[in-house]
Order: C-alpha cells, then sequence, then structure tokens
C-alpha cells in the first residue's frame, strides 16, 4: 500500500467517523492549508544534465556546516547503492538505470506547496514561507515523528544518535541564504547547470520550453508541477524512444525513483484527515504541553526530597487530563479512535519529558 492511499484510508475513515460530512466536504473541495505563494522560488533539476559529481552534496555540506560525509565527495563509488538523507546529509545524488543508460537525481526536499510534513506537525514546527521554502524550527519539537510518516517523498529525518536533543533534519532550500540574495549552495555549486533556480512560474515555462524544444530528449512532464499539490522543486527526466518505451505511463519517472501515484490533491489534506481522527489531541495540545513543561520547571524549582512526590501529583493531574480528554473521544468518536489517542499522547508527552530532562542534563532552558 502506497503512502497517499495509507493516508486516505486512515484519513477518510478517521474523518468519516469522527469529524462528520463537514470536513469530508472540505476536502472533497480541494481545501490548501497554505496560501499559494504566487512569486515563490523553486529549483528545476534537468535529469539529463546531471553527471552525479556530487559536487551539489558537498555545496550543501559546506554551506550548511554540516558534519564531514562518510566518504569523501570525490568518491562515486557511493552512486553504486541507492541512499537516502540523513540528519548530516540532507540532499544526495543517486545513480538509476534508464532504458540501459545511467541517469543521476538529486534528492532533497521538494519544499512543497501543501506541505504534509506541516499539516502532520501538532507542534507547528514547519512552516511553508512565502519564498517557496518549507522550513523547521525545532525548539517546540516533541520527537513524534508524524512529519516523517506524512512526506510523500520520505524526506525529515531524525536524530536518532542524538541522546540529548534529537531533532528533525532536512533541507531548507538554504533559506538564510535566500534572504541574503544568494543562490542555494547546491545550485551555487553544480558545474552543469542541472539545478535552475528562480520563480516557481518562469521554471515551469523554462521546463516547458526545453521540452518543447528538445521533444526526443525530455519525457513530456514537468514532475512537481501537479504531483503532491505541486512542488516548488521540480525535475526533468530523459525521454525513453518510443520504440524502447515500456507500456506503462510514467515509467521513466518510476525508474528515477519518482512517484507517480501521488496524485494532484495536496498530501497535507490526507494528512490532516488522518491526524482529524484525533482532533481532541490538538484541542488538548496546549494543556498536555504545558503540563510537561510544568512538570519540568517544577521539578528543576523545588528541594530534591520533594520532588518525587511534587512530580507524581503532577503526572496524576496529566493522566487526569489524558483521562477526561480520551473518555471524550471514546464517547464522541469511538473506542478506536480513543485508543489511537491515547497511544498518540502517551508517546508525545513521554518524548517530551526525556526532551526536557536531558536538556536539564545539560544546564540548558527547559
Ligand atoms: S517533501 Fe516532505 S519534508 Fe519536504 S515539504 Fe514536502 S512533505 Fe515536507
Ligand atoms: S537548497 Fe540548501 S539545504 Fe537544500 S539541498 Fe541545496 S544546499 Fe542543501
Ligand atoms: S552538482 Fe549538478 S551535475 Fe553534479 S551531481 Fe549535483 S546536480 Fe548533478
Amino acid at each position: 500500500m502506497n503512502r497517499r492511499k495509507f493516508l486516505t484510508i486512515l484519513g477518510s475513515a478517521g474523518v468519516a467517523s469522527a469529524l462528520g460530512t463537514a470536513k469530508v466536504a472540505k476536502a472533497a473541495g480541494g481545501t490548501h492549508t497554505w496560501p499559494y505563494y504566487e512569486n515563490s522560488y523553486g529549483v528545476l533539476h534537468d535529469t539529463t544534465r546531471c553527471i552525479g559529481c556530487r559536487r551539489c552534496e558537498e555545496g550543501c555540506n559546506k554551506v550548511n556546516n554540516l558534519p564531514g560525509p562518510d566518504k569523501p565527495f570525490d568518491d562515486l563509488s557511493v552512486l553504486d547503492k541507492p541512499r537516502r538523507m540523513t540528519p548530516n546529509a540532507w540532499t544526495v545524488v543517486n545513480k538509476y538505470e534508464l532504458d540501459g543508460k545511467p541517469v543521476f537525481r538529486k534528492l532533497q526536499c521538494f519544499h512543497c506547496n501543501d506541505p504534509a510534513c506541516a499539516s502532520a506537525c501538532f507542534a507547528k514546527c514547519f512552516q511553508k514561507q512565502p519564498d517557496g521554502s518549507v522550513t523547521y524550527d525545532g525548539s517546540q519539537c516533541v520527537g513524534c515523528r508524524y512529519c516523517m510518516v506524512a512526506c510523500p517523498f520520505y524526506v525529515p529525518s531524525f536524530e536518532y544518535d542524538d541522546a540529548w536533543d534529537p531533532l528533525v533534519q532536512k533541507c531548507t532550500f538554504c533559506e538564510p541564504r535566500l534572504r541574503e540574495g544568494k543562490l542555494p549552495g547546491c545550485v551555487e555549486a553544480c558545474p552543469m547547470d542541472a539545478l535552475t533556480f528562480g520563480r516557481r512560474s518562469d521554471l515551469i515555462k523554462v521546463a516547458r520550453a526545453r521540452i518543447k524544444a528538445n521533444p526526443d530528449k525530455y519525457a513530456d512532464y514537468i514532475y512537481g508541477e501537479w504531483d503532491a499539490g505541486g512542488t516548488a522543486w521540480m525535475v526533468l527526466v530523459p525521454a525513453v524512444p518510443a520504440e524502447h518505451s515500456l507500456a506503462e505511463t510514467g515509467h521513466e519517472f518510476r525508474a528515477l525513483g519518482l512517484d507517480t501515484h501521488l496524485g494532484n490533491r495536496p498530501m497535507g489534506e490526507l494528512t490532516a484527515g488522518a491526524l482529524g481522527a484525533v482532533p481532541m489531541i490538538v484541542a488538548f495540545w496546549p494543556v498536555l504541553f504545558g503540563g510537561a513543561y510544568a512538570i519540568s520547571k517544577r521539578r528543576e524549582a523545588m528541594h530534591k526530597a520533594e520532588t518525587e512526590t511534587i512530580i507524581r501529583d503532577a503526572r496524576e493531574d496529566m493522566a487526569n487530563v489524558m483521562d477526561a480528554a480520551v473518555r471524550k473521544i471514546a464517547e464522541t468518536q469511538g473506542p478506536g479512535v480513543a485508543d489511537t489517542a491515547r497511544q498518540a499522547m502517551a508517546d508525545a508527552l513521554r518524548t517530551r519529558e526525556e526532551t526536557c530532562a536531558n536538556r536539564g542534563h545539560h544546564g540548558e532552558d527547559k
């Protein structure tokens, strides 16, 4: 089952049973969580120009001060196996085979027009910015990793190795550089002009012009113009001669690891539907979040001998709040949804408490 299907089922089950017809009508009408910013930027990745040199990876690493790579950037043996983004590698280039020839594609956040990661995040860590970037602010992140589940492109990665304060990491579209009028580091580093930065609307025209001028060279489709509701980063892929072509439409894209089954509706709609199954979590979130914060603050302030009692009392208070929330969800939305809500709240609180405790060990603000 692909991610869209999963979210659709979860979303429609939750929406239909839990939220009633109003929400269904809203989703069916094509809701957008974020406004579409006409003048926003994007990047066009022309895979027919890409030579798999990894200079974009190196540029990203440098401008973002990321830790050194496992293998040097001039070691192209890493292309032998497909790779995914990691907390320390916000972009990677992979080698694919199309019609018997190698084709290279750069992977990073697509900076969706209507980002599912943002719709999934209770703590509102993700923002679609008017410049087109989707940014992440980890100061309120509880580590629930719903953004990772929601992203149709499997982009956000989690700092599992950071025992103290793990955060989500992903490409930022070099948003701080965009504010200074600079190009993204990867775009600046590419020696082949395989990455074109510009207004998204202009890039679509550029892409169409390239396809029109070279119909034998390019597949006649701009990946990301509409996929998953449209993305700021878009991809052109090589055409396969008709006589070599497989019967299935879109196989040039799938051969390059691009999902052609995401549909044109924003993924955020589905995520919102899926999370709509537990709307009470959202309603109770400030209370729960504040409660966890209060526990950590009280822990800090009180004498050690009193601490255990105080924490126990605070936990009981929290448990009562959670029980009340779950009872209400069970009454209004059924026991299945209530179980999901209870589990999600417990996970989020545990992560939050662990994070607060770890920050405390480091003497940081809790
Ligand atoms: S590609 Fe994934 S992480 Fe990036 S904006 Fe879209 S949903 Fe968010
Ligand atoms: S836009 Fe910036 S953060 Fe994103 S892949 Fe390029 S260099 Fe890295
Ligand atoms: S720097 Fe340009 S040519 Fe080299 S791998 Fe990256 S996108 Fe491709």
